[in-house]
């Protein structure tokens, strides 16, 4: 018997070039002429967006759907049919006015994914599929709806929410020609991916400031919302004597400052964004002082300790704190993590472990499979703005992790 020639597969490679002529391409959908794109959920630009993307996968050799909410998913089969796929995504729609990388990068990038495969004849043992997830952007009122009713997680109001324009979700789903109550039938079984990855935008200035190409999210954070009432006694503010006062804002005051101090000292990040000062007249000492504040971090223990210390806080101010809301952080998987690590590792990219400070479709995925993202630069940490930008070679550097991750995991799952 003689030995077997040895089998040489190519190795898949990226096409660069491709990958930035299809994002200049996609920003030419919904230009907008005061400036960046213009592509909110369901308008007609996005919809044609959405077309794009489903004639760019059929090219590809994939099997293409959309589903009830307009999620457009491909599917670029796998050697083993029985396993589940590795599920690459982002999304297409735009803020108004936005940028042309939040959401299209990772949208090209795992096209140009697939587009390697099939260049080099090679078939993973995994599926490989694409989502451009529909309105990920909150312009509906709910971010994340796409991905939210696949999964179904929507909420009873989301329908009905008004949309960046004042009119409901709805008017908006159903002028794209779709039937809004149909949504839910976009549920897909919680658990059919492998996994889920996502190559974005960091949207923050941490990657560009600090010259690295690659950021490997541990996790997107929590975020915890609180109203916080100071009730003092309104009474004339010329009459007043300073020491018979009980000014709600001068109460207020030291809460304000003890945000950021407790933020500062657990490694969070918190922020008194609004401020009522009532009854809000010169010439009265204020009576009453609503404050909402948030904090957010990847570490439930570290939230759960400042929400603690600031419950204290306003308390000893002679104030009340209520918890308004509570999104508990999602962790990226180790095992994904691992795997983004070690194919920067092998392409010579050097990379930083950082949490996500904004929402993605990867964290509503990630309640149900395996997630992990991939960051890119953003200059000046500018985002949702025609500013927006990262550079050509750094969008192609993540298509590369994006590649090397999914082979890497290919193997390895
Ligand atoms: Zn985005």
């Amino acid at each position: 018997m003689g030995a077997e020639p040895p089998r040489t597969v190519a190795r898949p490679e990226l096409d660069g070039a491709r990958l930035l002529s299809d994002l200049d391409h996609l920003a030419t959908i919904g230009a907008d002429p005061a400036g960046g794109v213009s592509r909110v959920a369901y308008s007609a630009a996005d919809i044609e967006a959405r077309g794009w993307v489903r004639e760019t996968m059929l090219g590809l050799g994939m099997e293409v759907r959309r589903d009830e909410a307009a999620n457009v998913i491909g599917r670029y089969p796998g050697a083993e049919p029985a396993r589940k796929p590795i599920t690459l995504g982002s999304h297409t729609d735009t803020v108004p006015n936005g940028g042309r990388y939040d959401g299209a990068l990772g949208v090209v990038a795992a096209l140009a994914c697939v587009r390697a495969l099939r260049d080099a004849a090679v078939h993973l043992r995994h599926p490989v599929e694409v989502i451009d997830f529909a309105a990920e952007e909150a312009t509906l009122g709910t971010p994340t709806l796409g991905s939210l009713a696949m999964t179904g997680g929507l909420a009873r109001d989301a329908l009905t929410r008004p949309a960046w324009d004042g009119r409901p979700a709805a008017a908006h789903i159903r002028d794209a020609g779709l039937d809004a109550r149909g949504l839910n039938r976009a549920v897909r079984p919680r658990r059919v991916l492998a996994a889920y990855l996502e190559l974005h935008i960091e949207q923050g200035g941490v990657l560009d400031a600090a010259g690295i190409p690659i950021g490997v999210v541990e996790g997107i954070v929590g975020i915890r919302r609180f109203a916080v009432a100071f009730a003092g006694q309104a009474n004339h503010a010329g009459t007043t004597a300073m020491a018979d006062r009980r000014d709600a804002l001068v109460m207020a005051a030291p809460f304000v400052l003890g945000v950021r101090d407790a933020a500062v000292e657990a490694g969070v990040v918190g922020t008194v964004g609004v401020l009522r000062v009532l009854p809000g007249v010169p010439s009265i000492v204020p009576g009453r002082v609503e404050l909402e504040a948030e904090i957010r971090g990847l570490d439930e223990a570290a939230l759960d300790g400042v929400e603690a210390r600031l419950g204290e806080l306003a308390s000893g101010l002679g104030g009340e704190l209520q918890r308004a809301t509570a999104k508990a952080s999602v962790r990226s998987d180790p095992e994904l993590v691992a795997a983004i690590e070690a194919a920067c590792d092998s392409l010579g990219l050097a990379s930083r472990r950082m949490a996500s400070g904004a929402g993605h479709d990867a964290m509503v995925v990630g309640r149900y499979v395996p997630q992990a993202m991939i960051f890119v630069p953003s200059t000046g940490g500018v985002s949702h703005a025609p500013e927006e930008h990262t550079p050509p070679e750094r969008c192609v550097d993540g298509g590369r992790a994006l590649l090397g991750a999914l082979l890497e995991l290919d193997g390895r799952l």
